[in-house]
């Protein structure tokens, strides 16, 4: 078996080891003995989504998120089809704001690429911390950090989990969700990177990719993850004397 996994414009969305989650599924296929292709696409080249197993794209700063939100609105309708007809994304920070209707560069309004009915604007200050979540993909919390001036507000779609942690922001430091998930999208505020330490959200990804392609019933073992789950405990346990529930 073989995933193909597209990760765009990886030198200029790359905030906070963001890479690492291209490694973590590539290496999560390997022990596995699935073939993964990772696919780059720099500044300057539009994504080629027909026979892409998983798209990722990473977090910025403003101005970097800027160029590749001009990149993805020339091709946003082949970007709009990829997530429609069920592809696997996963978006972080910068990366996951580019996927709603606009966001706010100063006090520039910005077009995203609006494949996922979410907009963010800015508020007073950064929202930065450490953050654990719930989720419905995974048992295990999502645990992660986050920084970033953009307050996201979601449309017509989920959110990817609620903040269980007391001081985490998540979307928009109000309501208390973080993240979308929208048919096989995730998006989420959550870097650091998001995979390594949250190894179930990592498989979830994967076997949706998978069973995209093959369908049901092909092998995919589980994995000795005692490192994985030692890192995601180490920073739930520095989280655990703020858990609001
Ligand atoms: N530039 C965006 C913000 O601050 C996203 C930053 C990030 O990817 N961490 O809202």
């Amino acid at each position: 078996m073989k995933l193909k996994i597209a990760h765009l414009y990886p030198e200029l969305l790359n905030l906070y080891g963001d890479g690492g989650n291209i490694i973590c599924m590539q290496k999560r296929c390997e022990w596995r003995g699935i073939e993964a292709e990772v696919y780059q696409v720099h500044n300057g080249e539009l994504a080629d989504f027909s026979d892409v197993d998983i798209v990722f794209i990473g977090g910025g700063t403003d101005r970097e998120q800027k160029i590749v939100c001009d990149a993805l609105l020339s091709e946003k309708e082949q970007l709009h089809a990829y997530v429609e007809a069920g592809g696997v994304l996963l978006a972080v920070c910068g990366g996951y704001q580019l996927l709603g209707h606009n966001y706010l560069l100063g006090d520039e309004l910005v077009k995203g690429t609006g494949v996922v009915d979410l907009k963010t604007e800015r508020g007073e200050g950064r929202l930065i911390g450490n953050v654990m979540i719930q989720s419905d993909i995974c048992k295990m919390p999502i645990v992660g950090y986050e920084n970033h001036g953009g307050r996201t507000y979601l449309g017509d779609c989920h959110p990817l989990g609620k903040v269980i942690s007391a001081g985490g922001y998540g979307n928009n430091g109000t309501d208390g969700y973080e993240g979308v998930h929208y048919k096989n999208v995730i998006g989420t505020y959550l870097h650091g990177p998001l995979l390594p330490k949250n190894p179930q959200v990592c498989d979830y990804l994967l076997h949706t990719a998978l069973t995209r392609r093959y369908g049901e019933g092909y092998d995919f073992p589980a994995l000795d993850d005692t490192i994985e789950n030692n890192a995601n405990q180490v920073m739930q346990e520095r989280l655990k004397e703020n858990v609001v529930n």
